[in-house]
């Protein structure tokens, strides 16, 4: 099938990686040809200029996106034509935090205390509420952590509006955690479901560092929750392709914080680190193939990010088991570049290996 992809990034490449052997072929919606996407498909321009969605239309049977900001307008007006997948019900959740943990509330899966905000007043009655600490986020559009601001005395309450620049926000409550964990799951059109283990994600300043999967002493009983919690979202939303959940580990048992309707940073270990990666399962999903297996391939796997520059990657390229990917990108601040997996049979190799890679961790 052609599929087309709207967004040029790192994850529309890697879904490309991973389609191409299935036969299908691929088309971006992207700026640029220095986008990470751009040497692995058509390219169609900006996602705004309605004449080249029009063309990645035509060119393509099915239509996914990279991100959940992506305007829920265009894909209303692709759906007249092509499915898109994941559809608008899950865009249309995910893509604001109120509507997000409204459902969670509604299919009583455990979310942060939260409030809508609109104004500094606002803020003082949520906090009121809340109480403190708290985490003020944009109510849209945030990403590795960018717009938030914690909360921790009514001081700052004045700043922490202001750092907001206006937008509507939403204060949640602080959840005490001990470890994130995260859960990537795909469903397919024949409401097959099939889920991947619970992984744990180490953030610093907001962005994901390093992945372990599966996550180190999961009771069986927390990993069948959490794949409760899933099932119930994956079925309200008719979701079809990869949904991740992101969650908080607590003494009283697992929070969800939020939701991602794609393919996800912290299931890039999958590529090598399961028999069948979560790009390969979206693609299958929205394609309507069998989904595949998603048994780990190894007793353990890791991914560290490759973040702001490229580092000594011919430490990565001298280890036995361990996997390079760029995507193609200039180093920035702070701009994820690349990433590298590894995969071991035992905690001590993991452990062992994860310390080679120390130049490319925090
Ligand atoms: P988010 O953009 O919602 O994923 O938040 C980014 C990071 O901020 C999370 O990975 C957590 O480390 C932290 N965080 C977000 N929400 C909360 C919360 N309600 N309580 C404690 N920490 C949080």
């Amino acid at each position: 099938m052609k599929i087309g992809v709207l967004g040029a990034g790192q994850l529309g490449r890697m879904l490309a990686i991973s389609g191409y052997p299935l036969n299908h072929q691929f088309g971006f919606s992207g700026n640029s040809n220095d986008e990470p996407s751009a040497l692995l498909g058509n390219m169609f321009a900006l996602e705004d200029n309605k004449d080249n969605i029009e063309s990645l239309v035509a060119f393509a049977d099915v239509i996914t996106y990279e991100s959940e900001n992506t305007d829920i307008e265009v894909v209303r007006e692709i759906n007249k034509n092509i499915p898109v997948y994941p559809g608008e019900k899950s865009l249309f959740t995910t893509q604001y935090r109120g509507r997000e943990k409204a459902l969670f509330n509604k299919l009583s899966i455990p979310c942060a205390p939260y409030q809508m905000v609109n104004s500094e007043a606002d803020l003082k009655i949520a906090v009121e509420k809340i109480g403190l600490p708290a985490i003020l986020k944009t109510a849209t559009e945030g990403y590795d952590g960018k717009g938030q601001f914690l909360i921790r005395d009514n001081g700052q309450i004045s700043e922490a509006w202001q750092s907001m620049n206006g937008v509507e926000s939403i204060l949640e409550g602080f959840v005490n955690f001990k470890r994130e964990l995260s859960l990537i799951a795909v469903r397919g059109i024949d409401n097959d479901h099939r889920y991947y283990p619970l992984v744990e994600n180490t953030h610093h300043d907001g962005i994901l560092r390093l992945t372990i999967a599966p996550a180190q002493n999961i009771n069986p009983a927390v990993q069948a929750s959490a794949e409760h919690y899933m099932q119930t979202l994956l079925d309200e939303m008719d979701h079809v392709g990869v949904l991740t959940i992101e969650l908080f580990e607590t003494e009283d048992g697992l929070v969800v914080n939020e939701m991602a309707p794609r393919v996800h940073n912290s299931g890039h270990w999958t590529i090598e680190g399961a028999n069948t990666s979560q790009f390969e399962n979206h693609v299958r999903a929205i394609t309507g193939m069998p989904l595949g297996d998603t048994t780990p391939t190894h007793n353990f796997s890791a991914m560290v990010n490759i973040i702001s520059e490229i580092g000594p990657t011919d430490i990565v390229l001298n280890m036995p088991n361990a996997h390079l990917h760029l995507y193609g990108k200039s180093e920035r601040f702070n701009r994820k570049l690349g990433h590298i997996n590894i995969t071991a049979n035992s905690k001590a190799e993991l452990d062992e290996n994860i310390k080679k890679l120390k130049d490319f961790l925090p």
